[in-house]
């Protein structure tokens, strides 16, 4: 069962993540743990990509995808995997298709959760958190009982930075824009499957159970 998982910012690609490796006891690939491991083991790609991310910078897609290639040739990735984060452009998946092929496996399916941007603009802005304690509160999804008011602390309620509209709009954007030749290049592949982000989460989980369900069955 080898997965790519993709989505927006929003659209709960890691409580789905956690779902799936969960169930079918498969290595979750996200492209920050991977490095993290790979500069704490101190490979030569982990110490490469360590010394640009130490100047702050991009981290070359050679030692990314190298650092890519070494975690899925390990044992635990055997049975299969979920790659989360990776990969990001046309020319790294390409990249990946390569190293799969070396290792003399292919991809099962690219699942995309979709959810309309409205909704993503919905769920990205409606944190809120209290100035006195800290506690979080969402206007949708878990609002406090009289509006601007910290339930436990009775402290103001204000919206950080990062949440506002034009910031999550402008963020939502650039991975939109990000995204779609990826998703092009995997339809064309034949290996896209679009999953309804907008449902419950039980329901979405539900959906992609079906599909995968129906793997190697
Ligand atoms: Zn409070």
């Amino acid at each position: 069962m080898n997965l790519v998982l993709m989505g927006l910012p929003g659209a709960g690609k890691g409580t789905q993540a956690e779902k799936i490796v969960e169930k079918y006891a498969i290595p979750h690939i996200s492209t920050g743990d991977m490095f993290r491991a790979a500069m704490k083991e101190g490979t030569e790609l982990g110490l490469k990509a360590k010394s640009y991310m130490d100047q702050g910078a991009l981290v070359p897609d050679e030692v990314t995808i190298g650092i890519v290639r070494e975690r899925l040739s390990k044992e635990d990735c055997q049975k299969g995997f979920l790659l989360d984060g990776f990969p990001r452009t046309v020319p790294q998946a390409e990249a990946l298709e390569s190293i799969l092929s070396d290792l003399g496996k292919r991809l099962d399916y690219v699942l995309n959760i979709e959810v309309d941007r409205e909704i993503l603009m919905e769920r990205l802005t409606g944190r809120r958190i209290c100035k006195s304690c800290g506690s979080t509160y969402h206007l949708v999804f878990n609002p406090p009982a009289q509006e601007g008011v910290c339930n436990r602390c009775g402290g103001e309620l204000y919206q950080r930075a990062d949440d506002n509209a034009e910031t999550v709009q402008n963020r939502l954007q650039v991975n939109i824009e990000q995204a779609q030749p990826l998703l092009d290049f995997y339809e064309t592949k034949g290996y896209l499957r679009n999953i309804d982000g907008q449902q419950d989460i039980t329901k979405v989980f539900d959906d992609i159970d079906s599909l995968l369900g129906g793997l190697h069955a």
